[in-house]
């Protein structure tokens, strides 16, 4: 199957390849760390660029039954994605509803709960449940330190006490965010913690869920009823500086589109900014930024970028990455193992989505989401609805 735009394999110029199982793998060992508190999955931004609906089908079938995403449009997207493997799966939509009363009625049409985090969604939703005079889950966000969505942690009480006047309304969780949470010595995890542990006093009984995936490996182990991780599932490493303990989920791969040889001083693409040094055998391969690869990942005279790995040699980006097209530097592999059509990886086993994010300035959550839409998709299928059916009757 390929997603929507994306080029069938045949006349793509490079292939993704997304690993399903990895995924499942990924969210069984969040599963088990953070077990006995449940393990939810952020699937937000069409599952970190994977694919939201391969992504919900598979998380369900491993036995995930929480997922969260930003937007409503995504919320209905996975709802009608697991409408016969899970049609109960819990589905959070973090960015709430936006002050906006068609939102609200999108959310209670689709059985979606909103992430609540101010007076006038908190408003619309109450009014949403009367409308229809049947009771309607949310959950709560409060700010305890990002100042970006969510209540104003001093207000806890005042909230639980306008909740105990809307009898519609059930509160399914208490949430809040860490700011920093992939640096676990940063003193403010400590805080936030603290700040957290007193606001949901204000909710006895109500679940609570404060960790996204760094927040899973935090030394606190912050973990209450339900952990939200992301990044994690899609393979990025949830504590950057220490090895990665999560499989790699993404592989691209491009090929070669033509071989040249320059002599030294030569320079490679747009101003120029890489001079070879010797004589140098370049690849040109059929990716630039408009496929996701970042134009910070240029390497220049004065600075490394990003790096393909080609016949078992790390090889640098040098020059410009420019809109369709990149150039590696080739001289170290072998001569005859290179010809134009032999495949160069960008990201997969050898180079993770922290390393490209990296050498390239940014972050893999920026990589991830915006892998392109003209690369060949696949995906590597997960494991069927095995661990639900244990237990059956099937000998
Ligand atoms: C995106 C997000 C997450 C997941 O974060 P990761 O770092 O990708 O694990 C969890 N909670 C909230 C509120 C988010 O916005």
């Amino acid at each position: 199957m390929t997603a929507a735009g994306a080029v069938p394999a045949e006349r793509a110029q490079a292939a993704l390849r997304i690993d399903l199982a990895a995924i499942q793998n990924n969210w069984r060992l969040l599963r088990d760390r953070v077990a006995p508190a449940d393990c939810a999955a952020v699937i937000k931004a069409d599952a970190y660029g994977t694919g939201l609906e391969h992504v919900a089908a598979a998380l369900a079938n491993a036995g995930c039954s929480s997922l969260f995403v930003a937007q409503i449009d995504e919320g209905l997207r996975a709802r009608a994605a697991l409408a016969s493997a899970l049609p109960r799966a819990r589905l959070f939509v973090l960015n709430g509803l936006a002050g906006e009363e068609a939102h609200a009625r999108a959310c209670a049409d689709a059985d979606l709960v909103p992430v609540i985090g101010c007076d006038e969604d908190a408003a619309l939703w109450a009014g949403e449940a009367k409308r229809l005079g049947k009771p309607r889950q949310l959950a709560l966000m409060f700010d305890t330190g990002m100042n970006r969505l969510g209540f104003d942690r001093r207000r806890a009480g005042k909230i639980a006490a306008w909740l105990a006047g809307a009898p519609l309304l059930r509160p399914v969780l208490v949430a809040s965010h860490f700011i920093a949470s992939q640096a676990p010595q940063d003193a403010r995890n400590a805080l936030q913690i603290e700040r957290f542990e007193e606001l949901r006093r204000a909710f006895p009984g109500a679940p609570a869920s404060l960790a996204n995936s760094s927040g899973v490996f935090l030394p606190q182990q912050p973990f209450y009823d339900q952990v939200r991780p992301g990044y994690a599932l899609y393979g990025g490493n949830p504590t950057p500086g220490a090895p990665n303990p999560m499989a790699a989920v993404v592989r691209l791969e491009a090929a070669i589109l033509q071989i040249r040889e320059v002599e030294a001083g030569e320079t490679v693409g747009y101003d120029g900014r890489w001079t070879a040094r010797r004589t140098t055998r370049l690849a040109t391969i059929g990716v630039g930024y408009a496929d996701g690869l970042p134009r910070s990942a240029t390497g220049t005279d004065s600075e490394a970028g990003g790096e393909g790995f080609v016949a078992g040699e790390r090889c640098p980006i040098v020059g410009r990455v420019s809109m369709d097209l990149t150039v590696i530097d080739v001289t170290d592999v072998a001569p005859g193992s290179l010809a134009p059509g032999a495949r160069v990886e960008l990201l997969g086993d050898h180079i993770g989505v922290d390393d490209l994010a990296a050498r390239s300035g940014t972050i893999g959550y920026e990589i991830l989401t915006n892998l392109g839409r003209r690369y060949a998709r696949s995906y590597v299928s997960g494991t069927g609805a095995h661990d639900r059916a244990k237990g059956s009757a099937r000998a």
